[in-house]
């Protein structure tokens, strides 16, 4: 039994954290729920940042493919034990997608039954000033219309453009899915667990400036927590500017877990559970089945 931690919360006795969180979890098994493990800044020293994730009990990884032209080498690292693929087009790559990647994105995932654990990563990005917002919301419309189609869940990037994505997941009930590094406000996350969608709960949370995704995350259900890095993106306080790298996941779940006044050990449990549930996940040697997905 790993050691219930004090809680940073409620201000008891902090934790010297960072180098506590190895021995504490080397025993836990969890999920990340969205790492780009192809990106080509892992290329130097990919096999050994996976074995050292496996190592520090990171037995699961969802890796989503951004471009068309990415799909065959997510597809490639999925026949790796613990990573599993999801295929889309992001709206960060417009530039790269055409109109017949649709009909692509539909005949490669049929000839893959089982294979893709969701549709993703797609979404919405208003971030910049000039993008091309008619052209996002087809891509994404037509994505959660494949999603809905082959009854996979969604992995969804929403940036300045929360309220865009809420409206259009309304139009495919039934749909279930992840936000995927939820930023969002409160009202929009309790709109989306109204729709039954989870939030992926990334770096962020680990900045104490991050005061209202961090109020969300302490009080929203958990069942609908995932664990995620984004890795090589969105790295966690103390690491500002560096290369995110998979292990991280640990500094997340030691925030989410001090936020909550949870212990490591049942936060890893349940989100792993959940991201079982959620991608289907095949349930593993010894690992007890994750209890059934509840929509509501
Ligand atoms: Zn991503």
């Amino acid at each position: 039994m790993a050691a219930e931690y004090p809680c940073a919360f409620t201000g008891h006795t902090p934790l010297a954290a960072l180098a506590c969180i190895r021995d504490a979890t080397t025993m836990n098994e969890l999920a990340d729920s969205h790492v780009h493990l192809d990106d080509p800044r892992f290329d130097p020293d990919r096999d050994s940042l996976i074995r050292d994730a496996r190592r520090h009990g990171i037995c699961e990884q969802i890796v989503p493919a951004t471009r068309r032209r990415d799909w065959p080498r997510v597809e490639q690292l999925a026949r790796q034990s613990g990573i599993h693929a999801a295929y889309g087009l992001h709206p960060l790559f417009l530039a790269n997608h055409c109109p017949e990647d649709i009909a692509a994105l539909q005949a490669w995932l049929l000839e893959r039954p089982g294979q893709a654990v969701a549709v993703g990563e797609i979404g919405l990005d208003f971030h910049a000033p000039d993008s091309d917002r008619e052209t996002q919301q087809w891509y994404f419309r037509q994505q959660l219309q494949l999603a809905a189609q082959l009854e996979l869940p969604v992995i969804v990037h929403a940036r300045k453009a929360m309220d865009e994505v809420i409206a259009q997941l309304r139009r495919q009930p039934g749909l279930r899915g992840v936000i995927h590094a939820f930023a969002g406000s409160r009202q929009q996350a309790d709109q989306l667990l109204g729709l039954g969608f989870h939030l992926g709960i990334g770096g962020t949370v680990s900045y104490p400036r991050a005061q209202r995704l961090r109020g969300i995350v302490q009080s929203m259900p958990v069942e609908r927590i995932l664990l995620e890095t984004d890795a090589p993106d969105q790295p966690v306080a103390g690491y500002q500017g560096q290369r995110n790298l998979p292990v991280r996941l640990l500094n997340v779940l030691q925030s989410v877990a001090d936020l909550r006044c949870t212990s490591t050990t049942a936060l890893a449990r349940q989100t792993l559970d959940n991201t079982c549930s959620l991608f289907r996940l095949p349930v593993r040697p010894g690992v007890e089945a994750p209890s059934p997905f509840t929509a509501d």
